[in-house]
Formats: C-alpha cells, structure tokens, sequence
C-alpha cells in the first residue's frame, strides 16, 4: 500500500475542517423530541430486516481519563450497577416482546465500561436477554473493556458466557502519556490480557489507540505501536484525540502546550498507517486497521463494508436496538436515543417501560442521501443505479446542485465523475467526511458551529 498518497500535506491543510463522523446520516444533532414510542413501533412493523443488533450501554467507570467525551458515570460503587440491571431488565422486557420474530446475530456491551460488571452481574445479564431474545447460534458477542480494574480469568468468564469479541482500550503505553490523560494501566497485563482471550477461544481482539494525546513523540507512539504488533491482536481501532474542552470539563486538565501541534499529530497519524500496513494489516475506512484475512478487510476489498454507530463492520443488514441510558437503535427507517442522563432513564423506564428521549423517522430524502453517505463512508463509490433502482429517482437529476458542489474537489483530483458513478480515490481516504458533507442536507446550518471533531 502507498500510504504516500493518503497524506499529501496541501491537501489535508486545506480540506482539515470539522465534520460529523456519518456513524449515521442524518447524525444524532437531527434527532428531535416528537419522536414517539408509536414511532418507533410503527418503524419495527415496516423494516424489512428480521437480523438484530443488540447494543447495551453500561456507563459506570471506575475513574476519569481526561481525554474522554463519552457518556459515563465515574463511580467506585458497583452496587450502582445493581440497581442499573434491574432498570436494564424492566426496558428488555417491555422491548424485547416488539423484537419476538428478529433473530439476533450481534451483540455488543459499550461503555462507559462494561468490565465493571463483575462476572455475576454480566452473567445475569448475558442470560436475561437470551432467554428475552432469540439468539442466532452464530452470534457475535463482542464486550469493550478497561483492562485496569479486572482480573485475568474474566476472560474466560466471557468465553464461557458466550462473548467472543473483545475490544481493549489501549490508547498509548506510554508512562508519561497515561499520566497525563490520568489513564496508567499495565501494557504486560494487557498482553496476557490478550493471550488469555485467544487461548480460551476469542475469535477476534481488537485495541483501540488514540493519537494527538499529551506528550506524545515519534518515538514514544513507535513504542505503543510496537507493543501492539507484539500482541497479534486482529484489529486496531486508531482515533483522533478530539480536543474540545469547551465542551468536556475533564479535557480541561489537559493543557494545550502538551498537545501535539496540528503538523505533529498528522505525523503520528502517518506514522502508525505506515507501521501498520507494513506489518500485516489492512488500513480500513478512516480509522481502523485489520489483518489482512481479518473479515473487515476482506469485506472492504470486496466493496461490502457497512457502517454502524460502532464504526466499520461487515453486519450489514441488520436493526439495532440500543438498550440502557443514552443508547441509539436505527430500526428500519428510524432512529430514537434514550435520555442520556441517569435519573431521567430511570424515571422513563419507571413510568412507562421506555425511555425514549428522542429520535426521527427518516424522510424520502433522508433515506436516499443516506445511502449515499453510507456508501462513500463505507466503499468510496456510489453505483447511482443501484440509487437510482431503490429510491426511484434519476440521480443526477436529483443531485445536481451536490454533483456542481463537488467541482473543487474534482479538481484537487479527489472525486472523478462518471456516467455510472461517483468514485472517491485514494487522495481523499481520510477526507472522505468532507465528501460526504456535500450531500448532507443539514450540513449548513452547523457550519462554524464547532459541533463536530476536525476531520484529522
Ligand atoms: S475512556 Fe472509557 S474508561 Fe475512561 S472515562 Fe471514558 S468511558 Fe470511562
């Protein structure tokens, strides 16, 4: 791979703005309040998939790292996670009934940090929601965990509760760096972390690393990078430290003068796609990097990738529900978020079973400029007949103004336009968001906002 091609340096100065990350088209920023319960049932009724995603967001942490944006409750309590499984078990109940012909293939448990369940309580869960759902023998079970706080044989807790997906969080092994980001973990425990979980029959590890943190070098990401090679894991996960402490009061711990410049970041960036993709990885989408017989990387040479709020994967055609404080579902053509907030969760489960806080229930335009995204996101092309067949609509008709809007980046060798396709090339690998801006309708009205992460 010539990862030259990916970095040309004029390009990625002039194009360096901030986007949405298209997790879902229309992003989360469109959900609205009037989105009802009916809603979201009259969206099971009309979907045309019967494959199921589940997604449970567990949000307890047993401490801060800094850097993090997510939804979470930091907390030494673990009764804390009691009471949340049992408002957990009251919304399985009142949704799982909605999901009795849907059969599911995935599940996955985020976070916050789903490893601060103990093995008791996620085994309570593990089996509460098979015998609620109807599992697929083959089923993906996949957990994000924080290797700081458990022991070696919860990894075969897992194994034997059915889990054969493990995401580690990582990030740097650097002393100084965790120091910083207030995130010191054991890279040697992470490693028999990772042999463990291979040994008792995980069929895929992942590690999620994050660049652009505090104090951090060439030399010192060269070491993150190479103990992660030593681990063999299957995927790496590989993110942009987004530095909004406007936004995220514990980023404000992180001073700016230890942050690497914008020039140095891009550095690092470049540096873990040469390292990775010469030791046997495939660079896949944006941010994510997999074995070269990893299935992700064999489903994107092959044009069939998929993209969900976990990022890039091959399970395509399924709905997700989300389950617990803040989580998403994407049903047929809906999407709906849970309150984010603890308390409001509770009382909305309390009341009425649900604790839907908001979502939206795609227009025929939504729907159309979403297969669109999804396909520039996932595959860098769009076949505009395969548009044109599901949405009934003649595409550059349809487009017009978009396909005008694309001139500059047709020029910047970017975009080539063809009778049958719009295809994205090399160059633009990791400005695709800018890409897919043209075709977001919304996109106007958040420009200057800084409500989205910089596109490096
Ligand atoms: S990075 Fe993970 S473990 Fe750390 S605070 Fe955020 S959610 Fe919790």
């Amino acid at each position: 791979m010539q990862v030259a091609q990916f970095f040309d340096p004029t390009l990625l100065a002039k194009y360096n703005t901030s986007g949405p990350r298209y997790t879902s088209y229309p992003t989360a920023l469109e959900f609205n309040s009037d989105f009802s319960v009916a809603d979201f049932e009259h969206a099971i009724e009309s979907s045309a998939n019967r494959a199921l995603s589940l997604y449970i967001h567990i949000p307890f942490c047993h401490s801060l790292c800094y850097y993090c944006g997510c939804n979470k409750i930091v907390t030494r309590h673990r009764h804390k996670a009691d009471d949340y499984l049992v408002y957990l078990a009251k919304e399985i109940s009142k949704k799982a009934p909605l999901f009795s012909d849907y059969k599911v293939s995935q599940l996955h448990l985020g976070g916050g940090t789903p490893s601060f369940l103990t093995s008791m309580q996620l085994g309570q869960l593990v089996n509460l929601l098979k015998q609620s759902f109807h599992f697929a023998d083959d089923v993906e079970m996949g957990i994000e965990m924080d290797p700081r706080e458990i022991a070696i044989d919860y990894a075969n807790d897992l194994a034997t509760l059915g889990f054969n997906r493990m995401s580690i969080g990582v990030q740097d092994v650097d002393e100084r760096v965790q120091e910083a980001i207030n995130r010191r973990q054991s890279t040697e425990f992470i490693s028999d972390l990772v042999a463990r979980a291979k040994h008792v029959g995980f069929k895929s590890v992942n590690v999620d690393l994050i660049y652009g943190l505090p104090f951090q070098t060439a030399e010192t990401f060269g070491n993150t990078l190479k103990s992660v090679k030593a681990m063999d894991v299957d995927r790496i996960s590989l993110f942009s430290y987004a530095h909004l402490p406007a936004r995220f009061a514990a980023q404000r711990k992180l001073k700016d003068e230890w942050l690497p410049s914008v020039d140095e970041k891009l550095a690092l960036m470049r540096q873990a796609v040469e390292y990775l993709t010469n030791h046997g990885y495939d660079f896949i989408g944006m941010d994510h990097f997999a074995k070269v017989d990893d299935e992700l990387a064999i489903a994107q040479r092959a044009g069939k990738l998929h993209r969900n709020f976990q990022g890039y994967t091959t399970n395509g055609h399924c709905d997700l529900l989300g389950l617990g404080v803040s989580s998403i579902s994407a049903v047929g053509n809906c999407y709906s978020q849970n309150q984010k907030e603890l308390n409001a969760y509770y009382q909305g489960i309390d009341a009425c079973g649900s604790a839907v806080e908001k979502g939206l229930t795609m227009s025929p335009d939504d729907a159309v400029r979403h297969d669109v995204i999804k396909a520039l996101m996932c595959n860098m092309r769009v076949d505009k007949a395969d548009i044109e067949s599901k949405h009934q609509i003649n595409f550059d008709e349809y487009f017009s103004e978009e396909l005008s809007d694309l001139a500059t980046f047709i020029a910047d060798g970017l975009v080539i336009l063809r009778d049958a396709e719009v295809v994205v090339t090399a160059k633009a690998r990791l400005l695709i968001r800018n890409i897919c801006m043209t075709f977001d309708t919304y996109m106007k009205k958040h420009i200057n906002k800084q409500r989205f992460s910089r596109v490096i």
